[in-house]
């Protein structure tokens, strides 16, 4: 159950600065309000800490942060953000960044990378206004794809319409899955919305992504071990229509 979850009021209340701690912008001391603890800032209603850029690439259920932390160095200069549901599987790749970080002081990687925990068949867009992100990883999700009812799948007509809303247009969703049905239906349903067109596969080949999705994700060496198939398709956001 979720119901424990918290959620933005909008996208500007949003605190990402403890996630990319090394992005916080700089910002005017008010002097008066220096002592301020963190509770006083709540009832204060300061505005949270922005940040130099936006998070603009979201890895969907990332489980234990495989994909994350494969492409922290492949776009050292893009936030990316895995939101997980599972609470104990969200602090153990907040472990690991953090652990990544402390190994990697010098160079300052993985400061790029952050995990949170969410619900993200709920209020997607409450934490990304419309047009911020430029990639959506959907890597192996509904494992018991079968038995959930339609309104339950993480690709659905519902959910591809926010994922369209916070997409920018030429904006990327990146799916793969190693049940076949799943795949058809992530393709069936995405080809259907009219805001996605499928990425032709020569295009889609030669997006390095694609490789690091195929091979670095938990759920990929899993599949890879028990020599099991991998399906992948990408859409591309399209412009929206004149009025
Ligand atoms: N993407 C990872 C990989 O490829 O290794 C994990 C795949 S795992 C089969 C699916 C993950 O999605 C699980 O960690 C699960 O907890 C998470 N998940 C399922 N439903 C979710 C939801 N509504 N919001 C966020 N995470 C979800």
């Amino acid at each position: 159950s979720d119901h424990q979850l918290t959620y933005p009021v909008t996208p500007q209340h949003m605190d990402w600065s403890t996630y990319f701690p090394a992005f916080v912008a700089p910002q005017d001391e008010d002097t008066t309000m220096s002592h301020t603890t963190e509770a006083t800032d709540v009832l204060s209603k300061r505005p949270p800490k922005q940040l130099t850029k936006d998070v603009e690439v979201v890895d969907i259920g990332c489980g234990f942060g495989g994909l994350l932390v494969a492409l922290a160095p492949a776009m050292p200069d893009t936030l990316l953000i895995g939101m997980e549901i599972r609470t104990q599987v969200t602090a153990f790749v907040q472990d690991r960044i953090t652990a990544l970080r402390g190994q990697n002081s010098e160079s300052g990687l993985y400061q790029n990378i952050g995990c949170l925990r969410a619900n993200t068949m709920k209020f997607l867009p409450n934490f990304f206004r419309k047009a911020q992100l430029t990639k959506i990883f959907i890597c192996f999700p509904d494992p018991h794809f079968k038995q959930r009812k339609h309104k339950a799948r993480i690709v659905s007509t519902t959910l591809n319409s926010e994922y369209a809303y916070v997409l920018r247009p030429g904006g990327i969703v990146y799916t793969i899955t190693d049940v076949e049905d799943l795949h058809d239906w992530m393709v069936q349903h995405l080809e259907a919305h009219p805001a996605f067109k499928r990425v032709a596969e020569e295009e889609q080949e030669a997006d390095p992504c694609v490789g690091i999705m195929r091979t670095e994700t938990e759920e990929g060496k899993k599949v890879e071990r028990n020599k099991g198939q991998k399906f992948v398709a990408l859409f591309r956001r399209l412009e929206d229509p004149p009025w």
